[in-house]
Formats: C-alpha cells, structure tokens, sequence
C-alpha cells in the first residue's frame, strides 16, 4: 500500500531521485512529525468521542473492548480520513522525498499497531522513552473511553487533564504491586497521586 503512494505523491511534489535523505534528516524530521501528529489526534480523537457523532464514526472502534494489534485498523473510513490527514501533516510541511515519508508511514503503523497489541513488551518503547503511551496507556481508552485520547505521548492527556482516571488507576495497582507503569509526569512528581503517595508514606513515616 505504501508503495501504491508513488504515483500519487510524485504528483503532489514528492520525490525519489537522489541525492537521498540522510539518516540524521530522516530521523529528526520523523520526531517533528510524531509530534505534530500526536497535537492533531488528540484533537480528532476528543472530537470524535464528542457525543453528537461519536456513534456515527468512532463507535465502531470502541467495539472492540479488549485491543489486539488488528485492531488498530478496525475503524470508519471517516476515521481514517481525518486521522490520516494528521499523519500526512508533517511530510507536507516538511519533506518533499517519498523515503523519509515512507519511513514515517512504517513507524507511524507500527506505533498504532503497539498500543493496540494488548501487550506491554519488556523492550517496547515505554521502557525507553518516558512519555510514550503505549499499550497500558492505550487499553485503559478502550475500558474507560473518556480519558487517554492520546496514541504516540502521554503529555496532551496530562496537560489537559484527560488521564486522571488512568493515574488513579495505575496508582492503585502500583502500590498494590500490580502495576510498573509509569512516565515523565510520574518520575517528575507532578501527577497528583503521586503527591497523595508521597503524603501517605509521610503519614506512614510518622
Ligand atoms: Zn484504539
Ligand atoms: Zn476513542
């Protein structure tokens, strides 16, 4: 499918000929794109759940209760329309060669296929980068659809208060050693159960 993009692109101005994209280019421009996009589906997302059309597009997502990595395809076309324009923002904005777009499209798959995959891998990206989302972050949506719009980062939740049902949550689990997750905001202190934590183990302590 990535491929069939050739045709179609190199008519909006994309290219393949050389001199090709180095590996630090593509590698910087895919972060800008991760964060441009993640700005946008938070949005979409919000949007889509908002009541008035949520069961006429996004319902059919929220189907499926317990995710598996199909999942991540099983949505409206609507869905995939405006999601997909957020995906396409980046490369418009910033690139003009169908390799550094065509690595964005394998790593941006890849991304909507972990956080639906049902698993949290011990090498998955949320043991490495610290404000990833994940598949902890991205069931608890599927459980609980009024929080956790996010899909690549967990900042947009946080700022906007949208994750405080999960934090609770991952705070109950993880006192009770069920739970290992946790981000930036939580090593940072800045969530709010995690001062509630902190006060309780003072209380303890006294
Ligand atoms: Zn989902
Ligand atoms: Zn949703």
């Amino acid at each position: 499918m990535m491929f069939s993009t050739h045709t179609s692109f190199t008519q909006l101005g994309f290219r393949t000929d050389t001199p090709l994209p180095t590996a630090w280019t593509i590698f910087w421009k895919i972060i800008v794109f991760a964060i441009l996009e993640d700005f946008y589906n938070y949005w979409i997302h919000r949007l889509l759940h908002w009541k008035v059309i949520y069961k006429y597009v996004h319902r059919l997502h929220h189907e499926i209760a317990t995710p598996i990595a199909f999942s991540s395809e099983y949505v409206h076309p609507i869905e995939t329309f405006v999601v997909g324009l957020g995906t396409f923002l980046g490369p418009f904005l910033l690139t003009r060669h169908l390799l550094t777009f065509w690595v964005w499209i394998a790593v941006r798959t890849m991304q909507s296929v972990e956080c639906h995959l049902g698993y949290d891998l011990p090498l998955s990206l949320t043991s490495w980068i610290p404000f990833w989302g994940g598949p902890v972050h991205h069931d608890f949506h599927h459980i609980k659809p009024d929080c956790n719009y996010s899909t690549f980062f967990t900042i947009w939740d946080w700022v906007f208060g949208t994750d405080i049902k999960f934090r609770e949550a991952q705070h109950i689990k993880y006192i009770t050693g069920k739970s290992s997750w946790s981000d930036i905001i939580y090593k940072l202190g800045l969530a709010s159960y995690v001062n509630n934590s902190q006060s309780e183990k003072e209380k303890k302590g006294n």
